[in-house]
């Protein structure tokens, strides 16, 4: 017999590339917010690809804005040439950034997207030296890794940053996680000071962060602590990076992108994911001195390209004529109540955090914060069978992420919730 695709997966990569389910799916197409494998099962998508289909699946106006590009005969040739659509997005990006004097710099990856803020702040400042929040990812480079602070993910040992981690993301966690909001904000703006006083060498380039920690499981600071944060960097001269790779297009609701909920705009952000619906464009914007303060030529050869730029506008066009980010909010703040409930009820569920459509939903052994991430395995092998596809992560592997195409309906947010709730306490039943 032939081998399974799955298998044949595994010969032919690498062994660290992570795959979901004991039996991993094949996808083959979607409509909305479906998907189909290639067996013809269909499932609701509560994770969105990772974040990266916004709007779901199957949307005329970005099909039309790639066919025009087809048709010209020119996939991409070179970014050492005028691509329309490149600087037509940059444009509309810059208006929405909300940072004075901005520009735009594509590329394929939100690694890259960090990567290059990086190697901007720190030319600008000539330092090395960052600031990272403990259990951040950043992405899967060099300099990325570095300042990941999640040993799952990194790899960091060889890294041309260096990182000093501060507190400040993770609250449930947290050494300080029984404080009020304000005393939380303020013990972790007394650890930064301190980490900058002990374990730097007093001339640190920028702090990069999420607004909300994707991979670290949803964990959702108390809004204001990055505009604390930032005054304190201000003092030091040191520059405020928000990696909205997960958190940016209105995902979470209130705010288009996450870090307008602390009442702070960054020196730079960075973008990947959601912007493209599915195409593999990422970017960064940042206030013009500091994206032009790199003197020798760089370019990304296919960041920029006309089929992911001209697509991406299609998709950015289509989020806002939509108000995708006033259905997240509404849809999200449902959700969150719904699971909320559950919560009570159910000793499983250590924490039910997030914002708009980003919810995570951390699981425990009942009656102590002991991360249960066999639980959380099972949970998702249980909506699966019930045709709902939810994501996992967190330090630990023990958090539900649900980030669904900002298109959800109302009937589908319901059937969600009702098929999580089932499984969470089937789950619970089954393991306890
Ligand atoms: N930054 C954040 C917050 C992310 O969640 C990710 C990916 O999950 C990245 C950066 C890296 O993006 P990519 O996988 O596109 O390189």
């Amino acid at each position: 017999m032939s081998q399974s695709l799955s298998a044949r997966h595994r010969a032919a990569l690498p062994s660290w590339l992570s795959l979901y389910y004991e039996e991993p799916i094949e996808i083959v197409s979607g409509r909305g917010r479906h998907v189909t494998d290639a067996a013809g099962n269909t499932y609701l998508d509560f994770f969105a690809g990772i974040l990266t289909n916004a709007i779901g699946y199957d949307i005329a106006e970005i099909s039309d804005a790639i066919r025009r590009q087809v048709d010209t005969g020119i996939l991409h040739t070179s970014t050492l040439y005028l691509i329309r659509q490149q600087v037509e997005l940059a444009e509309r990006i810059g208006e929405l950034s909300g940072i004075a004097n901005p520009k735009v710099f594509f590329t394929n990856s939100g690694t890259e997207a960090n990567e290059t803020a990086l190697m901007l702040a720190t030319q600008r400042r000539r330092s090395n030296q960052v600031l990272a929040l403990r259990n951040s990812y950043h992405g899967r480079a060099f300099g990325t890794l570095g300042v990941t602070g999640n040993r799952g993910w990194s790899a960091s040992a060889l890294s041309p940053v260096k990182v000093s981690y501060v507190h400040g993301g993770y609250r449930y966690r947290s050494p300080f996680r029984d404080l009020s909001d304000a005393d939380y904000i303020a013990a972790c703006v007394d650890d930064l000071r301190e980490v900058i006083e002990t374990t730097t060498a007093g001339d640190v380039a920028c702090m990069i962060a999420e607004p909300i920690q994707g991979v670290g499981g949803f964990a959702t600071p108390p809004d204001g602590l990055f505009g604390a944060f930032a005054e304190v960097l201000d003092e030091y001269g040191i520059l405020l990076i928000s990696d909205e790779v997960q958190t940016g297009w209105g995902r979470t609701g209130e705010h288009f992108w996450g870090i307008q909920a602390h009442g702070v705009t960054p020196a730079a952000m960075t973008f990947a994911k959601g912007l493209g619906n599915g195409l593999a464009i990422g970017g960064v914007v940042a206030e013009a001195g500091l994206m032009d303060c790199l003197t020798a030529n760089s370019i990304s050869t296919f960041g920029g390209n006309p089929i992911s730029t001209g697509g991406a506008a299609a998709a950015l066009e289509y989020l806002l004529d939509n108000d995708l980010q006033g259905n997240a909010a509404k849809l999200g703040t449902r959700l969150l109540d719904g699971l909320r409930a559950h919560a009570e009820r159910c000793a499983l569920i250590g924490d039910v955090r997030g914002k708009g459509l980003m919810i995570g939903i951390e699981l425990v052994e009942p009656g102590t914060r002991t991360p249960a991430a066999a639980a959380a395995a099972r949970v998702m092998e249980l909506t699966k069978q019930r045709g709902l596809l939810v994501g996992k992560g967190g330090l630990h592997g023990n958090v539900l992420r649900l980030a669904p195409p900002m298109t959800l309906t109302d009937d589908e947010a319901a059937q969600a919730l009702q098929i999580l709730t089932e499984t969470i306490a089937l789950a619970e039943q089954e393991l306890h």
